[in-house]
């Protein structure tokens, strides 16, 4: 590994430029002990450049999307035919019902789909849609749950802030605030008071029925089920975000994924998309029943719209995106290779004494550094951030680039070989014996 010159250089210079050095606070190294954090030059199948020419073996994903890996050549083709044809049009194009059908082949509670450009958009205008549709104000949301940087949805979030240290975001009025009520994740019996107190006044229970922002964690047996039953009995809608988790797993959603085999107990009125469904271009994509759907305009009186919203190098990398992952064995592959990569990851950890609890769903998992279980926030809050850090650090030093906080997931794509699982596994088992010492 060469020393990081040319990143703490690009560090010192872009902190002149771009506020605190980075485009999104997650990018920075501030939870992981600080400093300059990597500045990378290239990105290919499953390896990060960076600018002093360093090989990484990449678990970021870019927090997710990447699940092809990098520069995948059927999505880069689908990109470059997309410009070379124009990138934006302000017009409608049949690209977009291509996407839209694949989303609704997989995703049997949407009978239409709107696209917009992230998730944070998605998020914000399913709330909105529910508002509309039930004519009441408050959300219910679950502790530590990110579901990007709206107004409404930054009281008491998780992943961005709490990695900070920072509980809520400054610049969010007292008034927005008091329109949120936030119950721990897995927690029937809050959920149940939260709405016997407010429940007439509910337009929609938020939820990412996997957690994927304090650590990857499921639903308690029978959560979602009573989620859903306990919100329509309030009169309320149910919103998944699925942002992290759509395509993540397997083929589909929430819904459909074989540890749920009751699927219209957990049918949401809207999911909100993102990440993986633009192949790595920015998008987002919101959807539901069509009744609460006609509520947006041009068709209903909820406002939404968007210049970039379905551009056609996004919806482009997004059907390629799928179309890959429409292969047969690409999820069972991540599965294998995750599952070995977690058991030898835990039995480093615990030859060397380091407390590690690890939760895998399919490709992706998280690693706390504790010795419980982390079913909620609280549980993954209290794991040793300073032993992660260490942790981070010794991998980045053995070209393992982690995201740069404990409660981030690790990414598999289908790019990584079970070469790059023995090399990660080789550093880990270092890595925990630099940190035994
Ligand atoms: N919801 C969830 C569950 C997310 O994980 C994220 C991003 N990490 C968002 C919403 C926001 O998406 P974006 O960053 O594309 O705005």
């Amino acid at each position: 590994m060469q020393p990081r010159v040319r990143s703490a250089q690009l560090y010192e210079e872009a902190k002149r430029h771009i506020v605190g050095g980075v485009n999104s606070p997650s990018r920075s190294f501030k939870a992981v002990g600080g400093g300059a954090p990597v500045f990378m030059e290239k990105a290919q199948g499953a390896y990060f450049w960076d600018a002093d020419g360093n090989r990484y073996i990449d678990y970021l994903a870019a927090f997710g999307p990447i699940i092809t890996g990098h520069a995948h050549p059927h999505v880069t083709d689908a990109i470059v035919r997309a410009a070379q044809n124009g990138t934006l049009y302000g017009t409608a194009t049949e690209l977009e019902i291509v996407l839209a059908r694949k989303l609704k082949e997989a995703i049997p509670s949407l009978d239409k789909v709107r696209f917009v450009n992230s998730g944070t958009e998605a998020v914000m205008t399913t709330i909105r849609v529910a508002r509309a549709a039930t004519k009441r104000t408050k959300i219910v949301k679950f502790a530590g749950c990110y579901h990007g940087h709206s107004d409404l949805v930054l009281v008491a979030a998780g992943s961005g802030p709490s990695t900070l240290g920072i509980p809520d975001s400054a610049g969010i009025p007292i008034s927005i605030a008091s329109e949120v009520i936030t119950v721990p994740f897995n927690d029937t019996e809050g959920l149940k008071l939260a709405l016997e107190r407010w429940g007439d006044d509910v337009a929609a229970v938020l939820v990412e029925p996997i957690v994927g922002n304090f650590g990857m964690v499921m639903p308690k047996p029978g959560f979602l089920e009573d989620v859903c039953r306990m919100a329509r009995e309030a009169g309320a809608l149910v919103i998944y975000d699925e942002v992290i988790t759509a395509f993540r797993f397997h083929y589909g959603t929430t819904q459909t994924f074989d540890a749920f085999p009751d699927r219209a107990a957990i049918e949401p009125d809207l999911t909100a998309l993102g990440k993986i469904i633009g192949g790595g271009l920015p998008i987002g994509a919101y959807g539901g029943r069509r009744k609460v759907m006609e509520q947006v305009a041009p068709l209903g009186p909820a406002y939404q719209a968007g210049t970039m919203a379905g551009n056609p190098a996004s919806v482009a990398a997004g059907i390629a995106c799928l179309d890959v992952l429409a292969a047969p064995g690409v999820y069972a592959k991540m599965d294998a290779q995750a599952a070995r990569l977690a058991a030898g990851l835990a039995e480093s950890a615990s030859r060397h004494g380091v407390p590690l609890t690890i939760n895998r769903i399919v490709g992706a998992f998280s690693t706390h550094f504790c010795d419980h279980p982390v079913t909620n926030y609280e549980e993954a809050q209290d794991t040793d951030g300073e032993q992660f850090a260490r942790f981070f650090r010794e991998m980045l030093e053995r070209g393992i680039y982690l995201a740069p906080s404990k409660y981030e997931a690790w990414f598999l794509t289908t790019a990584h070989s079970d070469e790059d699982i023995d090399a990660t596994l080789e550093a880990a088992e270092a890595s925990f014996k630099a940190m035994a010492k």
